[in-house]
């Protein structure tokens, strides 16, 4: 046993008792992927950016991806007006290949914050998982659960089965209950779809667009809107006695 004589103790090292990176063989360094999930507009983009500016300030450097943007111009906007530029990704974008392409540039990735990652690949939430295994990169992923038949998006799906973290985003949408939003109900006519072209729901669930939008399988010009329900509500097709409500539901 060795003792340390007191020149040799730091009475200011609060951390001390964490073993030096060499003597901890059986715990290897490695990077965390959560993922942040919640319906529609209950504040993930906001999140994702706060996350972003912690890191940031710490001397970190991010890259920001998003997947489906729809705002032509690759970024994340939160309701509350900040906005980042961000990295669209495509279906078959490699994650991997572009964090090398930043190291290859001389640039440092700590960290990654993905937004709408319901709409990644499984093979893409493998290549997150793999590059917080192997280069410890810590991964921070937001997104949608539930797509409007209330089944798990592919992404959302391998991300709630790799991912070491999930959390559930502080919910600020009710349904017209009061109850916590958990789904995003499709609604064309007064009428809870409960079928169709999950594509629908991923043109129209960016959380800074209306919730009014029009059905691109419609071909009788009918509107399809979302509208977020708790699960009660959601099963029974229960809209609520104000429905439609003024300047969410417009019929044609
Ligand atoms: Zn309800």
């Amino acid at each position: 046993m060795t003792v340390l004589g007191d020149s040799e103790l730091d009475p200011t090292d609060a951390l001390s008792s964490v073993p030096a990176a060499g003597s901890r063989r059986g715990t290897p360094a490695v990077g965390r992927l959560k993922f942040c999930y919640g319906p529609m507009d209950c504040g993930k983009s906001t999140l994702a950016l706060q996350i972003d500016h912690n890191h940031a300030r710490q001397g970190r450097q991010g890259l920001l991806l998003v997947r489906h943007d729809r705002s032509g111009s690759a970024q994340i906007s939160s309701r509350i007006g900040i906005t980042r530029g961000a990295v669209e990704l495509a279906g078959d974008t490699d994650v991997r290949g572009l964090v090398r392409e930043m190291w290859s540039r001389g640039q440092h990735v700590d960290y990654l914050i993905v937004d709408e990652a319901q709409f990644l690949s499984p093979a893409q939430v493998e290549q997150l998982a793999e590059l917080a295994d192997d280069v410890q990169v810590d991964v921070y992923c937001f997104g949608i659960a539930t797509d409007f038949r209330s089944e798990l998006f592919p992404g959302a799906r391998r991300l709630f089965e790799l991912a070491d973290e999930l959390q559930p985003v502080q919910v600020e949408v009710l349904c017209w209950c009061g109850l916590p939003g958990r789904f995003n109900a499709r609604v064309r006519d007064g009428v809870v779809l409960r079928a169709g072209d999950t594509v629908v729901v991923a043109d129209t669930v960016t959380s800074s667009t209306p919730l009014v939008e029009v059905s691109t399988e419609a071909t009788d010009s009918t509107t399809v809107r979302y509208q977020v329900l708790c699960r009660l509500h959601y099963r029974r097709g229960d809209l609520g006695p104000s429905s439609p409500q003024e300047g969410q539901l417009r019929l044609t």
